[in-house]
C-alpha cells in the first residue's frame, strides 16, 4: 500500500560538534519518504519555493516517490537552523523560517484521496488537519510534531490527535504535551487524547511503544560514528510506517517488527549530514543491519 504523507521540505543549516553544512535538503517530509520508500511507494504533499533546485525533485522521484502534491510557490523554501551539542539526543533550534509554509494550503491530486496509510509528518497542525479533511477514509493515520508546535499550535494538534491512531513523538515532547514529568503517565495522558499507539522515540536510548496491549521497547543500534542526528525521527517514522504499509498488517508483531525497521532505517541517517547517507543506502544492508538488531535484543527465556 501507497503512503501518504504531508510535511516539510527543507533546506536544513546544521551544527554538530563534528561539522557543519549549510542550506542541505532537508525537511520532515523529504527524510520520511525517502525512508519509506525502500518499502513502499509514497505520495508527497508539501510546497517549495522557486529557490528550491531541481537535483532533489530528481532524487525523489528517483526513489519512486510520487511528486504530484509538491507545490513551488513564489517565495523562499523552509529553512530551519539548529545546533548538536555533545548530548546528540536534543536539538537546539536556532532558527525556523516557514517561507512558503506560511500561505501553503494542500490541495490533494484525486488520486491521492483513497490513500490507505496517512503520514502527518511534522508540520502545522492545521496543515495536518487539512489534509485529513480530504483523504477518504484511510486506514492507518500516524503523525509526529515537535516543541515548536505543541507550544503554537497545541488546540489545533489536540484536534489533530483525535483523529490519529499512532503518534511518534520524543521524550521531551511526550512530557510537554501530557504536561507530566513522569514518561509511563505521560503515555497514559496520550492515549486519551485519541492515539491507540504512542511510540516515543530517546535518541540513542531507542524507543518505547505503548498501546493498549502494553509497553515494546527496542534499543537504539549502537554504533561506533554519529555525525548528524537531525532526520533521524522522521527516517524512523518512514521505516516504521513504511513497513506496515508494505504488509497491510497491524497486529502487536507487525508493529514490533516495524519499530525494528525504524530504528535500523535511523541508524543509517545519522551516520552522515542531511540525506547522504540514505542516497547510497541498499536494501541488503537494510537486511543485514536488522539481522545484527535481532542478535543484539535476543536472549533465552527462564527454564
Ligand atoms: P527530526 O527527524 O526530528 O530530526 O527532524 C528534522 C527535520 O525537521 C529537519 O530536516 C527540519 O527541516 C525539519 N523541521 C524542523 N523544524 C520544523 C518545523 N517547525 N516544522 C516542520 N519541519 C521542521
Amino acid at each position: 500500500m501507497d503512503i501518504l504523507v504531508v510535511g516539510s521540505v527543507a533546506f536544513d543549516t546544521v551544527e554538530t560538534p563534528f561539522g557543519q553544512v549549510e542550506d542541505v535538503l532537508g525537511g520532515s517530509a523529504t527524510f520520511f519518504s525517502t525512508s519509506a520508500s525502500f518499502m513502499t511507494g509514497v505520495q508527497l504533499v508539501a510546497v517549495v519555493g522557486e529557490d528550491f533546485p531541481e537535483e532533489p525533485k530528481g532524487f525523489l522521484k528517483s526513489r519512486g516517490i510520487d511528486l504530484a502534491g509538491l507545490q513551488t510557490r513564489p517565495g523562499e523554501t523552509f529553512r530551519w537552523k539548529g545546533r548538536y551539542g555533545y548530548d546528540l539526543n536534543e536539538a537546539h533550534t536556532l532558527e525556523t523560517h516557514l517561507n512558503v509554509f506560511e500561505s501553503f494550503h494542500p490541495k490533494l491530486p484525486e488520486v491521492f484521496c483513497s490513500a490507505q496509510y496517512v503520514f502527518l509528518a511534522n508540520i502545522d497542525p492545521e496543515l495536518q488537519l487539512e489534509v485529513l479533511a480530504q483523504v477518504d477514509k484511510p486506514r492507518l493515520v500516524a503523525c509526529d510534531t515537535m516543541n515548536f508546535w505543541i507550544d503554537g499550535k497545541r488546540d489545533a494538534l489536540i484536534k489533530t490527535l483525535k483523529r490519529v491512531d499512532i503518534l511518534l513523538i520524543n521524550e521531551a515532547e511526550t512530557r510537554q504535551l501530557a504536561n507530566e514529568a513522569n514518561l509511563v503517565k505521560a503515555a497514559r495522558t496520550i492515549l486519551d487524547m485519541g492515539p491507540s499507539t504512542l511510540v516515543v522515540k530517546r535518541g540513542e536510548y531507542g524507543v518505547l511503544v505503548f498501546s493498549a496491549q502494553g509497553v515494546f521497547s527496542a534499543p537504539a543500534y549502537p554504533l561506533e560514528e554519529v555525525f548528524d542526528p537531525t532526520g533521524a525521527g522522521d527516517t524512523f517514522a518512514g521505516g516504521f510506517v513504511g513497513y506496515l504499509a508494505s504488509t497491510d498488517n497491524l497486529s502487536d508483531s507487525s508493529i514490533r517488527k516495524a519499530t525494528v525497521f525504524g530504528s535500523v532505517m535511523a541508524s543509517f541517517t545519522v551516520e552522515d549530514f542531511s540525506l547522504n547517507r540514505l542516497r547510497d543506502l541498499t536494501w541488503t544492508e537494510i537486511e543485514a543491519r536488522f539481522r545484527k538488531f535481532q542478535a543484539l535484543t535476543q536472549f533465552e527465556g527462564l527454564s
